[in-house]
C-alpha cells in the first residue's frame, strides 16, 4: 500500500505554547486513519497545516506527492476539509448549499448533475433537499457539511471531530458513510474524541500534548497498555477510589460506569488479591483481572507519557 499523506518531524508553536512536537506520521492510500486525543492535543493544528490553512514552519508534509509548503493550489484541488465548525449557509436549502459549494470549487454543470444524486444517495438527504440548512437536525447538518466537502470528489478527506455533539444514531450513520467512502478509495484522516469511533478506523494514532503516544490498528492498540488491569464490582465505586489510591501501590484507578478499573505494575498473587478485597472499606462484590480496552490504554498512555512506539 502506498503512502499518500506523509508528515516528517512536524512542529508548531503559538508563542510560548508548543502545540505539536516532532510529529512523524504516514497514512496509506485508501486508509481510514483516526487521530485520537483530548482537547489541546494538537490535532486541529496538524490538520489545518496539512490543509495549507496554517503555515508549515517546522518539518515536511506531502499529500499525494505534493509539498504543503509549495503546491498549495494542487493540494486544495485534491483535498476535502471539514473543520470542527463547518459553515453551512443557514438560510439556503440543502440543495442550494450543495450548489454553492459546487460553484466555489469550480465543479462543471455536467459534473454537478452526476455528483448531486451520488451525494444524496449516501447522505439520504434527498427528501430534505428543499429544507433550509438551519432547520436540519445536528446529524443532518453534519451529513450536509460532509456532502459539501465531497462535492469536488476529493481523493483525500480531512475531518476534524465531525461527530462531536451528534446523537449516537447519527454518529453511526455518519461513520457508515465514511467507511463506504474509504471502500470507494478515498483516503480519510479523521479526528475524534470517541473511543468507539476509533475502533472503526484502519489505524489510529493517540495524540497527547503535541506528541503521538501510540500508533496501531485499534484492535491491537491495547497491547500498549503497560500494566495489569483489574475490574472491581462494588455498589459505590467512587467511595473506593481513595482506598486504592492510598492503601495499595496501584498505578491508576478509573471509574468505568458502575465499575472501577484498577491497574497494578504486575499481576497480584492470589493471597494479595484476597487481602485487597477483604480490607476494602466498602463491600467488593468481585475483583478480577480483565483485558484492557482502548480507553484504558489511552488513559494509561496519557498518564505515563510513554514514548512513541516503533
Ligand atoms: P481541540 O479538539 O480542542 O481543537 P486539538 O487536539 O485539536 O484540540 P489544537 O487545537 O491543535 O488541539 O491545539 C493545540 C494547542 O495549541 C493547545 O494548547 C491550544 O490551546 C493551542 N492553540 C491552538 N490554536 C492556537 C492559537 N491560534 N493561538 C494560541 N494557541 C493556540
Amino acid at each position: 500500500m502506498s503512502e499518500i499523506i506523509t508528515i516528517q518531524n512536524f512542529g508548531k508553536s503559538y508563542g510560548k505554547i508548543r502545540a505539536v512536537e516532532g510529529l512523524t506520521l504516514a497514512i496509506n492510500s485508501g486508509e481510514l486513519f483516526g487521530l485520537i486525543g483530548p482537547d489541546g492535543a494538537g490535532k486541529t493544528t496538524t490538520m489545518r497545516t496539512l490543509c495549507t490553512l496554517l503555515p508549515l514552519e517546522e518539518g515536511q508534509m506531502q499529500l499525494a506527492g505534493f509539498e504543503v509548503r509549495r503546491d498549495v493550489a494542487a493540494i486544495r484541488s485534491i483535498l476535502g476539509y471539514m473543520p470542527q465548525r463547518f459553515s453551512l449557509y443557514p438560510d439556503l436549502s440543502v440543495e442550494q448549499n450543495l450548489l454553492f459549494f459546487a460553484d466555489l470549487f469550480g465543479v462543471s454543470a455536467a459534473e454537478k448533475k452526476k455528483r448531486l444524486p451520488q451525494l444524496y444517495h449516501f447522505s439520504k438527504l434527498e427528501p430534505f433537499k428543499n429544507r433550509l440548512a438551519k432547520q436540519l437536525s445536528g446529524g443532518m447538518k453534519q451529513k450536509l457539511a460532509l456532502s459539501c466537502t465531497l462535492i469536488h470528489t476529493p481523493k483525500i478527506l480531512i475531518l476534524d471531530e465531525p461527530t462531536t455533539g451528534v446523537d449516537p444514531v447519527s454518529r453511526r450513520e455518519f461513520w457508515q458513510i465514511l467507511q463506504q467512502l474509504r471502500d470507494d478509495g478515498v483516503t480519510i484522516l479523521v479526528s475524534t474524541p470517541y473511543m468507539d469511533e476509533a475502533l472503526l478506523c484502519n489505524r489510529v494514532a493517540f495524540m497527547h500534548k503535541g506528541k503521538v503516544l501510540a500508533l496501531d490498528d485499534p484492535r491491537l492498540i491495547t497491547k500498549h497498555f503497560p500494566h495489569t488491569l483489574y475490574e472491581v464490582a462494588t455498589p459505590a465505586p467512587q467511595l473506593l477510589v481513595p482506598y486504592f489510591k492510598t492503601a495499595h501501590a496501584c498505578e491508576s484507578v478509573q471509574i468505568f460506569g458502575d465499575r472501577l478499573h484498577v491497574s497494578f505494575a504486575a499481576p497480584l498473587a492470589d493471597a494479595m488479591l484476597k487481602s485487597v478485597v477483604q480490607s476494602a472499606p466498602q463491600p467488593v462484590i468481585e475483583m478480577r483481572q480483565i483485558a484492557p480496552g482502548i480507553e484504558d490504554t489511552f488513559m494509561a498512555l496519557m498518564k505515563n507519557r510513554i514514548s512513541p512506539q516503533p
